[in-house]
């Protein structure tokens, strides 16, 4: 049978890229996950790991969709070396996010990609490309590929999302922290999922110092993840000092309350 559902990590850690001896098995890039679906290509989060993505589709006729779940430089710092965008007249990059009351998301990664911050200007990119601003609640049709949005619990806020097609769903939801008051409205997104690449930054003790700072730990993600019958988890957003044998050891324990549960890795590829 043909694959029509596909994804894969090509950045898993949060806040900063790390390079380490101790961190080799999950890998060190910022947040970035391509998904494969009946023929069209969805990223979601433009960190450094979409700079290897870019690199192995090189320079041919890429078409694309970027998501991004909000502004801050995690998420958005690979943009600036997605060889597609900047060196093929062929490509068409479609860039999704939603505005800011200060600015338009438009403006932030045009003078994220500008001197002098950089040395080019995304304007000047050979790449087909534009920018649609969106909304929580929005749901953005790709023909019978969907996906949906949800308002993130982060610091000047953020979207998660999934995306849906024949009956398969995904759900990509970093930067986002978990709160008595936001449980329901999360359980209900992401009920049933196939699969929930969900950000789980902390474990409990290191939350109590860290708390409103937008981003969730494994233990309250596991148990929601299983009370809202995902089918496969996996934790996301990795904190920058956190090792291999730590990860392993967070999965182990987490396999205790939802069996299906894996710290994401990167260049894991997963078929649905
Ligand atoms: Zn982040
Ligand atoms: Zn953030």
């Amino acid at each position: 049978m043909a694959i029509d559902f596909e994804i894969k990590f090509y950045g898993v850690r949060g806040t900063y890229p790390v390079s380490d001896k101790n961190m080799i098995k999950y890998g060190g890039n910022t947040p970035c996950v391509y998904m494969k679906v009946a023929g069209k290509n969805f990223i979601f989060d433009a960190g450094t790991g979409i700079i290897k993505l870019g690199e192995e589709v090189n320079t041919k006729e890429f078409d694309a969709n970027i998501f991004i779940t909000h502004m801050h430089h995690d998420h958005i710092q690979g943009l600036s070396f997605l060889k597609p965008l900047f060196l093929d007249e062929n490509s068409n990059i479609k860039i999704y996010c939603k505005n800011y009351k200060e600015a338009t998301f438009e403006s932030i990664i045009k003078a994220f990609l500008h001197e002098p911050l950089f040395p080019y200007n995304i304007d000047t990119s050979k790449a087909k490309h534009e920018f649609e601003p969106i909304e929580s609640g929005d749901i953005i049709e790709f023909g019978d590929i969907k996906v949906y949005t949800i308002q993130n619990n982060h610091p000047d806020g953020g979207l998660g999302y999934k995306v849906t097609y024949n009956n398969k769903s995904c759900c990509y939801i970093t930067d986002y922290e978990v709160k008595e008051e936001n449980i329901d409205e999360l359980t209900n997104f992401i009920k049933g999922t196939d699969i929930l690449i969900m950000d789980a930054t902390y474990n409990k003790e290191e939350y109590k110092e860290k708390e409103g700072w937008g981003h969730s730990t494994w233990e309250d993600v596991t148990h929601i993840a299983k009370d809202a019958k995902v089918k496969k988890l996996f934790l996301f957003h990795h904190k920058p000092t956190r090792t291999d044998r730590e990860l392993n050891e967070i999965q182990k324990n987490a396999r205790k309350i939802l069996k299906n549960t894996f710290c994401a890795k990167e260049d894991e590829r997963v078929v649905l």
